[in-house]
């Protein structure tokens, strides 16, 4: 049996004027900014006036370290928001807009799969309503009038050498990672060493993200920090005072977008924050307006669960004042069977033993969501090669650790396959068991906040961190930053920093590379090891195959 690729699906779909969409959320016409027929902003006078209305539940879709093709958690996402609605819950789903650049090396859509995705899937893929370009031109804006300011004369008495803020373009071009600037005379201003990072990697991605409000917006922007003076003091966004034009650039990328999935339910597809040096989720601003909306929100966090599930609890839930009433698991058994140590090019092969041995890896990511105070409930995102045998080894694992995991079916169903998966969704989030915290306090040092992920989520020793990392962040506590989360940015393919160290490893250590403060994001990053801000293309990019056919529609773009 041949299975249709999700730009046919997409392309097939049904969809309903947004207009349409957005009246059944009770948003009135005039609050609807429409971007063509199926895509719009909801405004922000609309979301003021919500702002009082009582909470929905929000659920959260994590999974388990994904293997490289990627487990289908955003797949999950829109199955399970398609399923709540299929039982007859107004249920609302929250994802990220997608990066444009890595569509053209070798991603995948950010859209879903199979019968279970957001449309316009092309456009959500491509330029949607042209939030990252915003962004791009923010960035760029405050790029260009940092060298302008040192150019005419540098009042602010910046340290070339010490520009911290770099460029952005929403492209993989390894070429930009490390540039010279300012070459080519008196009148280009002064030679210094800088690079590009992909859009998506730009601290005003994050802001945007985290930000509650267009006031809070600029506030953000300004706290910044771009570069630093010969004395090391920190020179700020608002020093330049670059704040205030960004924020007429973002003033529309601010307002959530309103789409909908191939059953026309809806779905807020706003803001993309890498996963690794920021929090990897969207918008504060879409995910808590749509609490106000539907009875269920479903969202979704970037990479496994180690990196993204504890970010969105200890980073985004904290700062916004969120609790999940659940979390959602994802795991597949082809995963379980890597973890088990089985090749990808293996994976067809039935092999119960090796989904056993894989099992562990699942086993302490529900222990540590349920660390969280937050009850967990597996999906099994059904692949049409697994065997009942295989499915089964999970589901007995999953009882074992007192959770409860079933088959979900969405990729080739839709909602007829994620009923059973929404009705075990809703019975637990409508129990109330959830008993939400994150797992350190505001008040802990940086460091122990550092040592508490390590050892109780990854589980490993300790964190490593030599005299220069610890001063550091020492330095900042001193300066007011102490009381900031951390974000930790490492592997997402392990619980340690070694990538091929699959399953649920221990006695590892984790080395900190080197912090970085996101002073207007408002968090420490902490590198532990290779992080990558601006990707390259493969030697054969999927560029290779995008193109329109005499239809005018979009081949190759998966
Ligand atoms: P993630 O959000 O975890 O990165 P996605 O949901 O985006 O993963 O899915 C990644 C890719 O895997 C998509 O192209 C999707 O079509 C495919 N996929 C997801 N679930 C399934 C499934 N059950 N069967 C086959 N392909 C799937
Ligand atoms: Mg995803």
């Amino acid at each position: 049996m041949s299975y249709k690729s999700d730009i046919q699906i997409a392309r097939e779909a049904k969809k309903q004027p947004i207009m349409q969409i957005g009246n059944a959320l009770g948003i009135p016409a005039e609050d609807l900014l429409p971007y063509g027929h199926d895509k719009a902003k909801v405004s922000q006078k609309f979301i003021n006036s919500v702002k009082d209305r009582p909470d929905g539940k929000l659920i959260l879709v994590t999974a388990i370290n994904p293997t490289p093709a990627g487990e289908g958690k955003t797949t999950t996402t829109v199955g399970l928001g398609d399923g709540l609605n299929r039982i007859g819950k107004k249920a609302m789903i929250c994802i990220r807009e997608a990066s444009l650049g890595p569509n053209f090396g070798m991603k995948g859509g950010a859209a879903g799969g199979g019968y279970a995705q957001i449309v316009p899937m092309e456009e959500m893929n491509l330029h949607f309503t042209g939030d990252f370009h915003a962004i791009t031109s923010a960035h760029s804006l405050l790029s260009a009038m940092i060298d302008n300011h040192i150019y005419w004369g540098n009042e602010q008495d910046i340290d070339i050498r010490r520009v911290v803020w770099r460029r952005v373009v929403d492209m993989n071009d390894r070429a930009l990672r490390q540039i010279t600037c300012s070459l080519g005379g008196v009148a280009n201003g002064f030679p210094r060493e800088a690079g590009f990072d992909i859009t998506v990697a730009s601290e005003v991605m994050a802001i945007l993200c985290l930000a509650n409000d267009l006031k809070d917006l600029e506030k953000r922007l300004g706290d910044m920090i771009v570069a630093y003076r010969r004395d090391r003091s920190p020179v700020y966004c608002r020093d330049i005072g670059a704040e205030g034009a960004m924020t007429v650039l973002l003033k529309d990328a601010m307002q959530p977008n309103l789409v909908q999935t191939l059953e026309n339910n809806p779905a807020f597809v706003h803001g993309g924050p890498f996963a690794n040096i920021a929090h990897g989720c969207n918008s504060v601003i879409a995910t808590t307006t749509a609490l106000k909306l539907a009875d269920y929100v479903v969202t979704e966090a970037g990479f496994g669960a180690d990196l993204g599930a504890e970010k969105f609890m200890n980073i985004k839930c904290r700062k916004a004042g969120l609790a999940p009433s659940v979390v959602v698991c994802v795991a597949t058994v082809r995963a379980m069977k890597m973890n088990g140590g089985v090749a990808k090019a293996d994976l067809g092969a039935e092999s119960v033993e090796a989904v056993k041995k894989g099992c562990p890896n699942l086993g302490r990511h529900i222990e540590n969501l349920k660390s969280f105070g937050v009850p967990v409930v597996v999906a099994i995102n059904h692949f049409v090669t697994d065997t009942e045998a295989e499915i089964q080894a999970v589901k007995d694992y999953v009882a074992g650790q007192g959770a409860v995991a079933v088959l979900s079916r969405h990729w080739e169903l839709g909602s007829e396959g994620s009923e059973e998966l929404a009705r075990k969704v809703a019975e637990i989030a409508e129990a109330g068991q959830a008993n939400f915290a994150p797992i350190y306090p505001d008040e802990m040092s940086l460091a122990d906040k550092i040592q508490t992920i390590c050892k109780r989520i990854y589980r490993a020793d300790e964190a490593l961190m030599d005299k220069k990392i610890r001063d550091q962040l020492k330095l900042w506590e001193e300066q007011g930053y102490g009381h900031l989360p951390v974000c930790m940015a490492k592997t997402q393919y392990s619980f340690s920093t070694d990538p091929n160290l699959r399953g649920a490893p221990t006695g590892h250590s984790v080395p900190v590379r080197e912090v970085r403060l996101s002073a207007g994001a408002g968090f420490v990053v902490v590198v532990c090891g290779e992080i990558m801000t601006m990707p390259g293309l493969p030697r054969q990019p999927s560029a290779l195959s995008i193109r329109l056919n005499d239809d005018g529609q979009i081949e190759g773009l998966f």
